[in-house]
């Protein structure tokens, strides 16, 4: 005889869990919603909406969740769905209203590299500009390096703001830079976790949405884009980055945001450090007009975007000569200051890099013989910068600050045999067996070839 079922409740909704423990709302199960995606039907808002709601507040449990998320890696979901599902976790939080801060508010995302400092670089440069940037950024997440990571390698910087601290600082300076809390898209930070060790992250619906959802929480009025493509990215292949833009895209219209995004090349890291307090300094001497070409290059025609997208200039020559000359005016690097000392960093790193965390050693890596770079994988730099300590390997590994590569040659350019081609920082016995595996991620030859075109399409 099958047992009586049993009633909980669900908002005012009645919950009912029948004998297989499976929850019927309004005549609909989980099962069967699941069955529904797995064989490649439409979902209703209302489907999508209960599921990340049950899931939220713990009524569904990871087993099924699991399902569903396994069902939309392999039967997808139209724009419809997504904007639902994106809806969905956006509302299962808090929503920031930035409403009482005069200026357009614009952030921007990236869909993560390796050597990817450009936030550092470009929230100081366009707050300089008189945007309002409200961004929420993450951790490092596989081989790709995290904001925040990086903002933490700065003495007492802290990332753990309240909304409230948040606005406060926005309205003071402009800028502030802070990670997912409990309140924001709280879906997100639970359905990732599960997509991570449930095979079932890259699939562009599950990361438009997570992307999405956090973003449009920030009450921001516009968004750019980065969305990499290349070895180093999530998004390998040209084609599934663009479609991850189109999606992205499309959301924001859907929500009434202006989006816009550049496809740009993860082939080689960008820039010349990988590491956390490295790509501090990096970050630094950018605002101090001494940046990679590589990395300038996006940091101005992200900073172009968000410039025109905001109204401030019309056209990229104007927002370009705008940039400029907050950076060669010291504006920028003075707007970075005031962003460190407002969260509690000690700002006085800016002038005295010895301040930040230090590796203890450090060798030099040698070229085995002459020609030029023709490959510097960024795959495989992220993933022994994780090696050496930069990024997290299991949740609760500690993260050496001071760890990193500084890259002597990239793509395209001369070497000779016995010149250094990177400098390995770490503790002794990790940089020693980095330092043997490294030469694996370049390939030198006779050829003279030219870098990968950096900013590959614009979308809108
Ligand atoms: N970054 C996110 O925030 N979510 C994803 O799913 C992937 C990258």
């Amino acid at each position: 005889m099958n047992p009586a079922p049993i009633f909980s409740k669900v908002k005012n909704k009645v919950k009912v869990l029948n004998q297989n423990n499976c929850i019927n709302w309004c005549g609909v199960n989980v099962y069967e919603i699941i069955l529904k995606k797995r064989s490649g039907q439409i979902l209703t808002k209302q489907e999508i909406q209960f599921l990340v709601d049950g899931y939220t507040k713990g009524i569904i449990p990871d087993y099924q969740f699991s399902a569903f998320l396994m069902a939309i890696y392999f039967q997808g979901m139209d724009f419809i769905e997504i904007t639902a599902l994106t809806v969905s976790m956006m509302r299962s939080g808090k929503i920031f209203d930035l409403s009482r801060i005069k200026g357009q508010k614009i952030d921007k995302h990236s869909t993560g590299g390796v050597g990817d400092k450009v936030s550092l670089i470009l929230a100081p440069l366009v707050a300089a500009c008189g945007v309002v940037i409200p961004m929420v950024s993450g951790r490092g997440l596989g081989h790709t390096g995290g904001t925040l990571d990086k903002l933490e390698s700065i003495p007492g910087f802290r990332t753990d703001l309240t909304e409230d601290e948040f606005k406060r600082k926005l309205q003071k300076i402009g800028v502030a830079m802070m990670g997912q809390t409990k309140e924001l898209a709280p879906a997100d930070k639970k359905i990732y976790a599960l997509r991570d060790v449930t095979a079932t992250v890259d699939s562009i619906p599950l990361i438009a949405a997570s992307i999405m959802s956090k973003k449009l929480a920030e009450g921001i009025d516009g968004l750019v884009l980065d969305v990499k493509t290349g070895s180093g990215a999530f998004m390998r292949e040209l084609d599934d980055a663009k479609k991850l833009a189109k999606v992205m895209i499309e959301i924001g219209k859907q929500m009434n945001k202006k989006v816009v995004a550049l496809i740009t090349s993860m082939e080689q890291p960008l820039g010349n450090m990988i590491g956390n307090s490295l790509e501090v300094i990096e970050s630094i001497e950018c605002l101090k007009g001494k940046g990679a070409k590589d990395l300038m290059d996006i940091v101005i025609a992200l900073a172009q975007e968000m410039l025109i997208m905001a109204g401030k200039v019309k056209t990229k020559a104007h927002a370009q000569a705008m940039l400029n000359n907050k950076i060669s005016s010291g504006q920028a690097l003075e707007k970075f200051r005031q962003m460190v000392k407002l969260q509690g960093g000690d700002a006085r790193v800016i002038d005295n890099y010895k301040l930040l965390p230090q590796a203890k050693y450090h060798v030099s890596v040698k070229s085995p013989k002459s020609g030029y770079i023709q490959k510097l994988d960024a795959l495989q730099i992220g993933l022994l910068s994780v090696e050496l300590g930069c990024g997290r390997q299991t949740v609760n590994d500690k993260i050496d600050y001071g760890a990193g590569f500084v890259l002597k040659k990239k793509i395209g350019d001369k070497i000779n045999k016995g010149d250094v081609l990177v400098e390995i920082y770490g503790q002794t016995e990790k940089v020693k067996a980095v330092s043997k595996k490294i030469i694996g991620a370049y390939t030198i030859g006779k050829e003279k070839i030219k870098p990968p075109r950096l900013i590959i399409q614009r979308m809108q």
